[in-house]
């Protein structure tokens, strides 16, 4: 079995998921005792966060490159981001180390076209809706891509920010994401993204009637694949 190095902490709500799912996954494949290897280096998030709102993408480059350096010195045999948002710097990060870098959309747009969807919304931070970084990835994939209107990503963005990093679930916002995403469905979407590592905390599939694609769920299946093969 494979080592998987995690770079996570942003959120550590989200980063526990990785781990629960992985280790699951895992052990369904293996049986019996069997766990994941896994190096997890988690970052400070107040100083991503600072970082992110003050567009300092350079620094926060120096600190994601630094633990996937760290985390190949000891042993890691692939490397993921436990964030969309911050993939921003994804380039950055493999320019430095030897080990793949398992891109966050890169698979989740494999899932998403082995379903023969062409057409999907996107719910994510503002900067991973708004910077180009990440729609443009996806389009690569000959995808098409629907974003909430301005006043649907503010709202997205605060829960994300106010609420979901600090493990807050909250019934109206539950209500006001599943609103946002039926406007998404109306406007021709075939399916959505959870392009935010948190948004599985608070909206399953059974809340709504369209292919849901949990950006979280996704990367965690793909890591335990490469883990076992
Ligand atoms: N975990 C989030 C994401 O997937 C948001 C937190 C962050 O800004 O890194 O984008």
């Amino acid at each position: 079995m494979k080592t998987i190095g995690l770079i996570g902490g942003m959120s550590y709500e989200s980063t526990a998921d990785y781990y629960k799912i992985i280790n699951r996954l895992i052990n369904l494949h293996y049986g019996g005792h069997t766990s994941a290897k896994i190096v997890l280096y988690s970052v400070d998030f107040g100083e991503i966060e600072r970082y992110q709102s003050e567009g300092k993408w350079e620094e926060s480059a120096r600190v994601l490159i630094d633990a996937a350096v760290k985390l190949e010195s000891i042993g890691a045999d692939m490397i993921a981001l436990c964030t969309n948002t911050m993939h921003i710097v994804a380039d950055d990060i493999q320019e430095n180390i030897y080990i793949p870098f398992v891109h966050i959309a890169d698979v989740t747009a494999r899932r998403i076209c082995s379903k023969n969807i062409k057409k999907v919304g996107l719910m994510a931070t503002r900067y991973t809706m708004e910077m180009d970084f990440y729609v443009e990835r996806l389009k690569k994939f000959d995808l098409e891509v629907v974003l909430p209107d301005q006043n649907e990503r503010k709202v997205i963005n605060d829960i994300i920010f106010n609420e979901l990093v600090h493990g807050i679930i909250d019934e109206q916002s539950k209500e006001n994401f599943i609103a946002i995403a039926n406007d998404l469905v109306s406007k021709g979407c075939e399916g959505i993204i959870l392009g935010c590592t948190e948004i599985g905390m608070l909206v399953k599939p059974e809340d709504l009637d369209i292919s849901l694609f949990d950006t979280t769920q996704i990367h965690c299946e793909t890591l335990v694949q490469l883990a076992i093969q």
